[in-house]
C-alpha cells in the first residue's frame, strides 16, 4: 500500500490506519511543500478507496472499478484541477450538484480537488459549505502546497495529512530514477536545490538556467562594495536572466527557494517529520550577510515579480526590476 509514496512516514500510517479501522473522514486535506508526493499519494489513496475488494493491501488492480480508475473513466472519480491559475467558483458549483446525485456503481464516490490553495475567497467560501453540510457516500481529498495560506475553517473541517521535505539522498535517488541521463553527482546537486522536494527538480535541466541560478546566487552573496558595482551586476543578471528561453519561471522558484531554506535554516525544529538536511555552504553564507527581515524582504520582492510577469508584462523590464530591488536589500 502507497508503494510510491517515499519518505512520507506520517501520512501514510495516517492513511493506513483510516481504512484500517475503517473510520473514514469525509474530507482529507493533504497539505505540504510542492513536489513532495501529495497528488500521487491522494490518486493512491482514491483507487483503494474505489475498489470492490478493499483490502489493507491497496488495489486490486482487476475489479471493474480498478480497471476504470487506472484508463481514467470511473465514473465514481471526480477529479478537479485548477482551470488557468485558479480552482473557480463555477467548477465548486458543478462539483456540488453532481454531488446532489448517488455514487453511479461504487458505494461511495471519490472527490479529488487538486491545489484548492489555489481558490480565491468566494471559490473557498462555496466549498466551505460543502464541507460544512457534506452529502452522504462522498468523500473529498484536497491537496494544497503550504505556501499559501487556507481559510483555516476548511483546514478544520478535514482530517490533515502532512507532507515534508524528504532527506536529501532520497529525494535525489527519486529524480535519478526518473531521470536515468543524470549523474549520481547531479543527481544529488537537483535534490539540494530543489530543498528535498524531488517533483522541482523536473525542470531543472532546461539549458542555462543553472548556470543563471549559480551565478545570481555567487553574485548577491558579493555585491561589491560601491553602489555603482551593485546596479551594474543588477543589470548584467536581469539581462542574462531575460535572455532564458525557457526557465526564467524555474530561475524564480529556485531564487526563492533559496532564501526561504536561508530563513529555515538554524530555525527548523528538529522534529518536523524529516531527517535534517546536510547543509548548502551558500545557505551558510546567506545566513550570516542577510538577517530574517532581509531574507523574507527578497522573497517579497520575488513573488511580487513573479506576479508582474505572470500578467505579461514585458521580461527584460521585470527582470531589471527583481534584481536592482535584491541588490538593494544588503
Ligand atoms: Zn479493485
Amino acid at each position: 500500500m502507497f508503494a510510491e509514496t517515499l519518505g512520507q512516514k506520517k501520512a501514510v500510517g495516517l492513511l493506513s490506519r483510516s481504512l484500517e479501522n475503517g473510520r473514514l473522514a469525509h474530507a482529507y486535506l493533504f497539505s505540504g511543500p510542492r513536489g513532495v508526493g501529495k497528488k500521487t499519494t491522494a490518486r493512491q489513496f482514491a483507487a483503494v478507496l474505489l475498489c470492490r475488494h478493499e483490502g489493507m493491501n491497496g488495489p486490486c488492480g482487476t475489479c471493474s472499478s480498478c480497471v476504470q480508475f487506472a484508463s481514467g473513466n470511473n465514473p465514481d472519480f471526480v477529479h478537479i484541477k485548477p482551470q488557468g491559475a485558479m480552482i473557480k467558483i463555477d467548477q465548486v458549483r458543478a462539483l456540488k450538484k453532481a454531488l446532489s446525485y448517488p455514487p453511479l456503481e461504487a458505494p461511495r464516490r471519490v472527490i479529488m480537488l487538486e491545489d484548492v490553495h489555489t481558490m480565491r475567497r468566494e471559490a473557498g467560501n462555496s466549498l466551505l459549505k460543502l464541507l460544512e453540510e457534506p452529502p452522504p457516500d462522498n468523500i473529498l481529498l484536497l491537496t494544497a502546497d503550504d505556501s499559501e495560506p487556507l481559510l483555516p475553517t476548511i483546514v478544520s473541517r478535514c482530517q490533515i495529512i502532512p507532507f515534508y521535505p524528504l532527506p536529501v539522498e532520497l529525494a535525489a535517488q527519486i529524480i535519478a530514477r526518473r531521470n536515468s541521463s543524470l549523474t549520481a553527482e547531479e543527481a544529488l546537486r537537483f535534490a539540494q536545490l530543489a530543498g528535498g522536494c524531488p517533483g522541482l527538480a523536473g525542470t531543472f535541466d532546461i539549458e542555462g538556467l543553472l548556470p543563471a541560478y549559480e551565478q545570481t546566487i555567487s553574485r548577491l552573496l558579493n555585491p561589491g562594495k560601491s553602489e555603482s558595482a551593485r546596479v551594474e551586476s543588477a543589470l548584467e543578471l536581469a539581462l542574462q536572466a531575460a535572455e532564458l528561453k525557457e526557465g526564467l519561471e524555474q530561475l524564480f522558484d529556485l531564487l526563492r527557494l533559496f532564501f526561504k531554506e536561508s530563513m529555515l535554516a538554524g530555525l527548523r525544529a528538529p522534529d518536523q517529520g524529516s531527517e535534517p538536511r546536510p547543509m548548502d555552504d551558500n545557505i551558510l553564507r546567506a545566513r550570516e550577510r542577510w538577517n530574517l527581515q532581509q531574507l523574507s524582504d527578497k522573497v517579497q520582492v520575488i513573488d511580487f515579480v513573479a506576479k508582474t510577469l505572470a500578467r505579461n508584462c514585458n521580461r527584460q523590464m521585470a527582470c531589471e526590476v527583481l534584481f536592482l530591488k535584491l541588490f538593494s536589500i544588503h
